[in-house]
């Protein structure tokens, strides 16, 4: 039986990195087993789903990568069938009609020290044979409550071994609301028998749920399906991952300049390892080849920024210049001063994006980078200008004045320009450093770029000049 597993998000809000993560690992164990990944969103909650959401939902899973082979199906599509469900386990008895007030269930449940719903049951129980049917036909409002047989429910997990909870521990149930609806538990378990689901991998917020839901495959005579549960996600702080510790959403990091490929990579490594020290596929097949839900690890694992912007770094750099052109010409598009000519023209820009990307760890960061070389009006870094320049405004002058006269004559190309940039440090006897920071405060405009030959190369012989003219006028006037 080929594998079936599914993504179930409630769209209730956009699509958290929690929740990417799961369906990550659901998508790598399909592709991984030549298996069938299943969307579907659980709509239900009809006061909290929205469908901006969902479209936010599908547009994350999309950007990742992540492409469904069925779906999305919509859990409220299914309400007559889960209907159906609820009213067989009701003909069957196991399940009940309970027209009682739950405020007042509650009271007395406090009062006996029991569970609230086996007080509902025992107020069911003892009412007269057809009493319940006929206050049904009646039309009187009541829940169906589900019968929690007596016992032990226990189901292995493929992340946590197998699991056992006793029975008194759960609650009777309601499978179906006063008002005819259906409630989660009962439409999971029916939504997945009726896609044919046969691995269940989810969070482990749902481990509670999953006894309940055990009971009910039971009771309604499905199949059982294997479950993985996948270990919670935390915040550097150990806390349970939050808005407090920043993004949370999936779209907030496409917004930040973070790819895709990146962001998969770093998904997959919450919770899980390849068996080795390896931490960067550049290759998403690499990362389906190395997945398998034995190496799913028990405990939760945390969120690390840092990581992120290091392994996009990592992405970035193997990226070819090409495909970056359109993130950072989007990135661009509203920068004051732009010279369109050298934004239009795809060849330099594509050298400038070799040039910016190995040493970029978003494409925010590249983007910035990129800004001196397209702008036509530089703004200078005041603590590099404090430091390169007013420290010393005579020497400053000197080297550029000399650096002026000396490039002014030099063949434009990397190694003329190393040895004519050297040389004038020698000249003056001072270390290249003190001629090449003051240079690229004039051509930058920053206190740090890439290597400066290759800056140099890229401007073009007529900006950097002009570039260069205009610090040694700053500097004259200081
Ligand atoms: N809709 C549920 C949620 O978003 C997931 C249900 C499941 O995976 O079984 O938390």
């Amino acid at each position: 039986m080929s594998l079936r597993v599914r993504f179930a998000p409630s769209p209730t809000g956009y699509l958290h990195v929690g929740g990417a993560r799961t369906a990550l690992f659901n998508w790598l164990l399909a592709r991984k087993e030549d298996g069938v990944f299943v969307l579907r969103v659980e709509d239900t909650d009809q006061a909290r789903s929205r469908d901006e959401h969902t479209e936010a939902i599908l547009h994350g899973l999309s950007w990742l990568g992540l492409d469904w082979d069925e779906g999305p199906y919509f859990q409220s599509d299914g309400v007559e069938r889960h209907r159906a469900a609820a009213l067989q386990l009701l003909e069957e008895g196991k399940a009940y009609r309970d027209f009682s007030d739950p405020d007042e269930i509650r009271a007395e449940a406090e009062r006996r020290q029991k569970h609230a719903s086996r007080v509902a049951r025992e107020r069911a129980d003892a009412l007269p044979d057809g009493e319940a049917e006929e206050r049904a036909e009646a039309g009187e409002p009541h829940a169906i409550r589900f019968r929690v047989p007596a016992g032990e429910t226990r189901f292995s997990d493929r992340v946590h071994g197998t699991m056992r909870f006793g029975n008194t521990d759960i609650d009777d149930l309601v499978i179906l609301r006063s008002d005819g609806t259906p409630i989660y538990n009962l439409a999971v378990v029916s939504d997945d028998h009726e896609m044919g689901i046969n691995l269940v991998l989810r969070g482990d917020d749902h481990l509670s749920n999953t006894p309940k839901q055990v009971l009910l495959y039971r009771a309604l005579g499905y199949p059982e399906p294997e479950f993985a549960h996948v270990p919670l996600i935390l915040g550097a702080d150990g806390k349970r991952l939050s808005k407090r510790h920043g993004a949370t959403a999936v779209g907030d990091y496409e917004e930040q300049g973070i790819l895709p490929e990146a962001m998969r990579n770093f998904l997959a490594l919450l919770g899980w390892n390849p068996g080795d020290d390896r931490e960067v596929f550049l290759e998403v097949e690499e990362l389906v080849e190395a997945f398998s839900s034995e190496r799913i690890l028990k405990k939760s694992s945390v969120f690390d920024t840092e990581k992120l912007e290091w392994l996009n770094g990592r992405h970035l750099a193997e990226m070819p210049a090409g495909e970056l052109l359109d993130r950072v010409h989007g990135r661009l598009r509203s920068v004051e001063h732009a010279d369109a000519a050298l934004l239009a023209d795809e060849a330099w820009m594509t050298r400038l994006v070799d040039l910016l990307k190995v040493r970029s760890r978003t494409v925010d960061e590249l983007a910035d980078g990129a800004l001196p070389f397209v702008r036509t009006e530089l703004v200078f870094e005041e603590k590099a200008v404090a430091k390169h320049w007013e420290k010393d405004p005579p020497a400053a002058e000197e080297r550029m004045k000399r650096l002026l006269e000396v490039l002014e004559d030099t063949e434009w190309a990397l190694d003329p320009l190393e040895e004519a940039i050297r040389g004038v440090a020698d000249e003056l006897d001072v270390g290249a450093g003190k001629v090449i920071h003051p240079l690229r405060l004039a051509v930058t405009g920053r206190q740090s770029s890439p290597g400066i030959f290759q800056v140099l190369v890229l401007l073009g012989r007529g900006r950097t000049l002009e570039r260069l003219r205009n610090g040694l006028e700053r500097v004259r006037a200081l």
